[in-house]
């Protein structure tokens, strides 16, 4: 029987971890800790520390001497103003880390329990194999992917990406990969400018509202429907959010709940493993992100909850 409460694996070092002067937003994932403890005194979520990543787990998806120099602190000045998060910090590498170990944590426990987790960050689409880009070090789907097919046998996964922006760096890495699927939902007008090619790309007109994207994403369902998979990793960026600084969507709240209540209604009726990334999400005031996100993860709980 799957467990009722669904693990989240989280690590003060998601907010620490990222300079105070940084333009992103990095108190997100503080707040929404501390939002998760209601779902923990409801008894269906469970808050999980992650190790920090083997980082030979890394090389599955990406080239030696990427991971090596960036380990190393070798990173040339314009390999690190692509990736974003600047200034780096002393703990940057350790952040980077435990985040891919929250990730690689979260697949394996629905490759043995069943069920659904999350990593209250990741969902790092912009990393390619030899670089890293829109705040995106390592990409954690395709690790995950990858680690899925090759050491768990899922002979069947697919990567689905509603974050706003393509999954550019994940459509490259598993282009060709066989078994692996990659379809993303995001806005044509959008970062990354020079699109890359996803095994399937649903691109949305910029100011688009509800009505018309949720109709999209029925679009992507009937494709996730068609492949079967036997484990679904979702890239459940909010960052559609009308509110969102970096969006140019007009997606209102509600809108994101049906969005996620599609994906977590078909984990539901077919009993598909699922892991839950966090992916973007940029509003000024944060709080419209925070709310979405916490939508987000208390819609997979008690789609975590209702599994027999
Ligand atoms: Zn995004």
């Amino acid at each position: 029987m799957t467990d009722a409460r669904m693990p989240i694996w989280y690590h003060p070092l998601y907010t620490d971890g990222i300079d105070e002067e940084a333009r992103f937003p990095r108190e997100r994932y503080r707040i929404l800790r501390e939002r998760l403890r209601a779902l923990e005194a409801e008894g269906i979520v469970s808050i999980e520390l992650p190790d920090p990543v083997d980082p030979q787990v890394l090389k599955i998806a990406h080239e030696d001497d990427y991971v090596d120099r960036f380990l190393g602190g070798g990173l040339t000045r314009a390999e690190i103003r692509r990736i974003g998060l600047q200034p780096w910090t002393d703990s940057f590498v350790e952040r980077t880390l435990r985040i891919m170990g929250g990730s690689v944590s979260a697949l394996e426990h629905v490759l043995t329990h069943g069920g659904l987790s999350g990593n209250l960050a990741g969902g790092t689409h912009h990393s390619h194999r030899g670089f890293g880009s829109g705040y995106c070090v390592f990409n954690d789907l395709s690790v995950c992917a990858l680690l899925a097919r090759d050491r768990h046998g899922c002979s069947r996964v697919v990567v689905l990406d509603l974050d706003v922006h393509q999954g550019d760096g994940t459509a490259t890495i598993l282009a060709g990969e066989e078994g692996v699927v990659t379809i993303s939902v995001h806005c044509a007008q959008n970062f990354p400018f020079r699109k890359t090619f996803s095994d399937h790309d649903i691109a949305v007109e910029s100011g688009v509202g509800d009505d018309e994207y949720l109709s999209f994403v029925d679009d992507a369902m009937a494709l996730v429907e068609q492949y079967e998979p036997e484990l679904l990793l979702f890239q459940a960026g909010v960052d559609g959010l009308a509110q969102d600084a970096l969006g140019r969507l007009e997606l209102s709240r509600e809108g994101m709940r049906y969005r996620n209540k599609r994906v977590f209604d078909y984990v539901l009726d077919n009993e598909v493993p699922c892991v839950v990334f966090m992916g973007g999400g940029y509003s000024k005031p944060i709080d419209h992100t925070v709310d979405s996100l916490f939508d987000l993860f208390r819609g997979a709980a008690n789609a975590n909850s209702l599994l027999p």
